[in-house]
């Protein structure tokens, strides 16, 4: 069996390379162990986030640290037994987040962002997948004026800066928007531009029956197989023999450093973890938009499924078992806010956004190998990022110039750590 290029990973990142590099005509494997989509690309909540200028940053402000360092907030919680193996990369990131080194990762960071909308456009279009998508931005709601304004003062700068388009809603414009909302809440920003989406599942497999249309091949397979031959080529095993290629693409999310620290890469990837837990509409009372509780840190999402809560960031071992305490105390929060019916779900999902220390994904040719690509690392923002990065990618295997400037994303740029 032989493809030109092996793409490893059928999450949103992959999927969406397979798609492009179809599209260019190469004969494409879409390599994973599970069926497509089941990962972390399964449970997210929906946000194409044109408006994610920055990256979730590690904070600077000390009593939000010692808040944090209390383990009780929601937004944020850690495996204490974790924390020794988790220092380097917290130090690092903690690093990247003052205020100098963050400017500059925000401005590399916004030109991917720039393009997430229009390129998840062009892929939903030929996928004929927009009974997905919803055009009405989505809503942050506020219950204190400090940090209402302070986060609409960020969103001028960001109007300022890169164009981003929001509008504040005071208290009984945020009711008409959304009548079901109980209490407590101040006001609202809503982000305009970005989309959403209905189920984030649904549209990795809307772009996989698009990557099948193109001629693209879907195999199961276990990418830890993968070898480089002598010829400077590709091979993995299946369960119908070797699948050899010329090319191979990493787009293993969370576990793509399983495969680059065998080949010899130190690239500091970790988890923020987070949970999701899908609840009964109440009768006459639906979830009309995507809403933000900001300063409790979880986002309620109007899903095929039902209405989709999901949390903030949990700092753990990628394989530890679930902890999912953060769900509940989350769900007693959310109740009190708008009215969810009965838990769906047997139990809770939980999935590991692949974060670096300085918040930027890994894209571009692996610095020490021949003919092998990495597509890793979108954090908070993969769902959003995964067109984009299967656009630059493909443009970078084939020889196209890259629409933006890649080298930000090289992974090269860890060598110095
Ligand atoms: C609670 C939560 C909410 C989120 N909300 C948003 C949001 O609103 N907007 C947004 O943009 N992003 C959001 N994200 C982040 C987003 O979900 C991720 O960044 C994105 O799904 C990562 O996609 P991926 O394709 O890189 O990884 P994955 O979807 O995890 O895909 C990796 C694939 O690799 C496969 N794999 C792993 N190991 C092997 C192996 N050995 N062999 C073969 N296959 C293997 C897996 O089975 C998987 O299918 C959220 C994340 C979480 C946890």
């Amino acid at each position: 069996m032989h493809a030109d290029t092996i793409v490893l990973g059928a999450g949103i990142v992959g999927v969406s390379i397979a798609v492009h590099l179809a599209r260019r005509g190469r004969a494409v494997a879409l390599v994973d162990r599970r069926q497509p989509g089941e990962e972390t690309s399964f449970g997210n909540a929906g946000l194409i986030q044109q408006e994610g200028i920055f990256p979730h940053a590690f904070p600077q402000n000390l009593g939000v640290i010692a808040r944090y360092g209390l383990n009780t907030s929601l937004d944020m919680r850690y495996h204490l037994a974790d924390l020794p193996r988790l220092a380097p990369y917290l130090a690092r990131y903690w690093w990247f987040s003052r205020p100098r080194q963050f400017e500059a990762i925000a401005r590399s960071y916004a030109r991917l962002i720039a393009a997430s909308v229009s390129e998840h456009a062009v892929l939903v279009n030929e996928a004929k997948a927009d009974g997905l998508i919803v055009r009405n931005g989505w809503f942050e709601l506020f219950r204190t004026a400090a940090a209402f304004d302070k986060a609409g003062a960020e969103a001028e700068w960001l109007s300022r800066e890169f164009g981003v388009a929001s509008a504040r809603l005071d208290q009984a414009m945020v009711r008409q928007v959304e009548p079901g909302l109980k209490t407590g809440v101040l006001g609202a920003l809503h982000w305009r531009d970005p989309w959403t989406v209905r189920s984030p599942h649904e549209l990795t497999l809307a772009y996989l029956s698009l990557f099948r249309s193109l001629g693209g091949h879907f195999v199961k397979a276990d990418a830890r197989t993968l070898n480089q031959q002598a010829s400077g080529g590709w091979t993995i095993a299946t369960a119908d023999g070797p699948l050899a290629s010329r090319q191979a693409v990493l787009a293993l999310g969370p576990w793509s450093t399983d495969i680059t620290r065998r080949l010899g890469y130190r690239i500091p990837l970790e988890v923020q973890r987070g949970y999701a837990m899908h609840y009964q509409p109440v009768d006459g009372e639906p979830l009309r938009n995507w809403i933000a509780d900001r300063e409790r840190g979880y986002l309620l999402a109007p899903m095929l499924q039902g209405i989709r809560l999901t949390t903030g960031a949990e700092f753990a071992r990628r394989d530890a078992p679930k902890t999912p305490v953060q769900l509940a105390e989350t769900e007693r929060v959310a109740r009190q806010l708008f009215p969810l019916g009965v838990r769906l779900d047997p139990e809770p999902w939980m999935g590991g956004r692949p974060c670096t220390p300085d918040m930027l994904p890994v894209i571009g040719p692996a610095p020490r190998h021949n003919n092998l690509w990495f597509a890793f690392g979108h954090a908070h923002r993969g769902l959003t990022l995964g067109p984009v990065t299967g656009r630059l990618i493909a443009e970078m295997l084939t020889g196209e110039t890259p629409f933006v400037n890649a080298e930000p994303f090289s992974a090269g740029r860890f060598a110095a750590l």
